[in-house]
């Protein structure tokens, strides 16, 4: 029978217990650049690696929050929080998430995606359809009076693939596509009273892309470095530069851009301003069905 990889064991096991301590610092006036830079540090302590900068989303932010550099940012005195954790331990990675409702106002909206979370893993086993998975979500956040939010979809996982090809819906769909044994998934319900999701303007989080474009000087030199340093792993703008000070870096990843050398994940927020909820597992699929890797034990 297929078995996830001691590495993809380990790597769950850090994700699971950095995103506890993460959510301990939630309180009222912490700053998020705190949060983000434990998560990235303790990670790196327990031996595993980031698959992608710790995300600090608040309220109305879905997702793809990471501080910037120097943010003043600081946890509101209400609200939802959203820590969303990637690990990867030679390439097998791990990325799970959880809500913390700040001033315990909203509990609903975090049991909505914990409970849609919960009944979508019930049914993983070889053979389920992503359309299935889809389903169970809609039905379970609808009996909250939610909206589960279509824009965002959990996806397959393979080494040094966070999203490998298959996006599992958060809604009702006729998707026939199967599980196979073997596979990893990440699943991730996200909940609403508001309505869509859209892209903001502001970005902090990249990736390399695999794009051969001509580049010159610094703007080569950066790309050769980002390629060398994350490979095909999402970065923050705020881990680049420490060792190159006279690099404009906000100009240079324009630049990167510009080429398709990089791309942008910019920070997503709900349409109407109103708060959303993300509860997130990293599953392995057996014959004997799901296998959480990154449950907390
Ligand atoms: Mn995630
Ligand atoms: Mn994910």
């Amino acid at each position: 029978m297929k078995k996830p990889h001691p590495s993809q064991i380990k790597a769950g096991k850090i994700a699971a217990r950095v995103l506890q301590e993460a959510c301990e610092m939630v309180r009222p006036k912490t700053k998020v650049i705190s949060i983000c830079a434990h998560v990235e540090k303790r990670i790196l302590d327990l031996g595993g690696r980031p698959a992608f900068p710790c995300n600090v989303s608040i309220n109305e932010t879905a997702a793809h929050y990471t501080s910037p550099k120097d943010d003043p940012t600081r946890i509101p005195d209400f609200g939802l929080v959203k820590i969303d954790v990637g690990v990867h331990v030679d390439g097998y990675i791990a990325d799970t998430a959880r809500t913390v409702d700040i001033d315990g106002t909203l509990e609903g909206m975090v049991s909505a995606t914990d409970d849609a979370l919960a009944e979508a893993i019930k049914l993983i086993r070889p053979g389920v359809t992503l359309g299935e998975i889809g389903s169970r979500i809609h039905h379970v956040i609808k009996e909250y009076g939610l909206r589960p939010v279509k824009e965002l979809t959990g996806h397959s996982i393979e080494r040094y693939k966070l999203h490998a090809g298959k996006r599992i819906p958060n809604v009702k769909t006729r998707d026939t596509t199967t599980l196979h044994s073997g596979e990893t998934v990440a699943i991730e319900p996200f909940a609403t009273a508001g309505s869509h999701i859209m892209d903001s303007k502001s970005v902090y989080i990249f990736a390399n892309t695999v794009r051969d474009v001509a580049l010159d000087g610094i703007t080569e030199k950066l790309r050769q470095h980002l390629r060398k340093r994350y490979g095909p792993f999402p970065f923050a703008s705020r881990w680049i530069g420490t060792s190159h000070k006279s690099v404009n870096v906000p100009v240079e990843l324009k630049k990167l851009l510009k080429a398709k050398a990089i791309l942008a994940f910019p920070v997503l927020v709900e349409k109407k301003g109103r708060p959303v909820s993300q509860s997130e597992h990293t599953i392995f699929v057996s014959d004997d069905g799901p296998i959480v890797t990154t449950r907390l034990d």
